[in-house]
């Protein structure tokens, strides 16, 4: 059983990665549900890498169980390179991703800064085309164009502003973050092209939910037609991409709560399948 595990490890991280990620961006049911479906891709992110990480010490046993360790070297030598490539690979990502975003959004924010009027930590572009961001991290902004000022009504304004306050509240930038760093620790070949898009999508349909608590579906509904042809700056979170999606969910109304069991009850296999593994490995 001890030789299977670093296999098992090893498929299960692929499977993670790779295979579930595509059927997952599929059931477009969970977007009902961004909250759990979110839980969901992070279990299934984390999963994988640590299924990865794993392969390594569940191969160590076989090394110290007695026997010939000359035997078992060529089980053990590629689950310490498999799991050695996916650490050296995250912590390169994790290091690389972070310090661009930090430094695309500081340079932006100090232009909003330098450019527009402000009260707070809002700030107001002199410009006619509807426009709404905010600008995450430690000193975030929220961005509005005098066009949105000027286009929307009182109720919708509110909408697009707790839209962007759920973003910044949420910390989804670090939520959108932990996926770019996964999605570019995993080997080309072997990501899902689908993940990144489907956890954005699901990200902007969790802000729009505050946006109903707060204004109701009618003017939440309104404010993104509104916005659906604008476009936030790179790094930045917006409101109008992805918006006719997002519209028919807010039409479809609250999710059943059988989804969220669902999403969880998947996301809490996903996350501890590889400790199990991993025990049996040493047991
Ligand atoms: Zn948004």
């Amino acid at each position: 059983m001890g030789h299977v595990i670093p296999f098992l490890l090893a498929g299960l991280a692929v499977l993670l990665a790779w295979v579930a990620p595509g059927l997952m961006a599929r059931q477009k049911g969970f977007r009902r549900a961004p909250r759990s479906a979110l839980v969901a891709w992070q279990a299934v992110s984390v999963g994988g890498i640590l299924a990865a990480l794993a392969a390594a010490p569940a191969a160590v046993p076989l090394l110290v169980g007695g026997g010939d360790p000359a035997e078992h070297l060529g089980l053990v030598l590629p689950a310490v390179l498999v799991s050695t490539a996916i650490l050296v690979r995250l912590l390169y990502a994790g290091h690389h991703e972070g310090t661009r975003l930090r430094r695309v959004r500081a340079e932006h924010r100090q232009l909003v800064d330098i450019i527009a009027t402000h009260a707070d930590r809002t700030r107001i572009l002199q410009h006619p085309t509807p426009t709404a961001y905010c600008i995450p991290g430690r000193q975030s902004r929220l961005v509005l164009s005098q066009g949105v000022l000027d286009a929307l009504p009182p109720d919708q304004l509110e909408a697009v502003v707790a839209h962007e306050e759920a973003h910044l509240s949420g910390r989804h930038d670090l939520l959108l973050e932990f996926f770019s760093v996964v999605h570019r620790a995993v080997p080309a070949p072997l990501r899902s092209p689908e993940a990144v898009g489907e956890v954005r999508l699901l990200v902007e349909a969790l802000a729009d939910r505050a946006a109903v608590r707060r204004s109701g579906e009618v003017a939440t509904a309104r404010a993104l037609m509104t916005l659906a042809g604008s476009r936030a700056p790179e790094a930045a979170l917006g409101v109008g991409t992805t918006a006719p999606v997002r519209l028919r969910l807010l039409a479809d109304g609250p999710p059943h709560p059988v989804l969220s069991v669902i999403a969880y009850s998947y996301a809490a296999l996903a996350a501890t399948l590889p400790l199990l593994l991993l025990g049996l490995a040493w047991s």
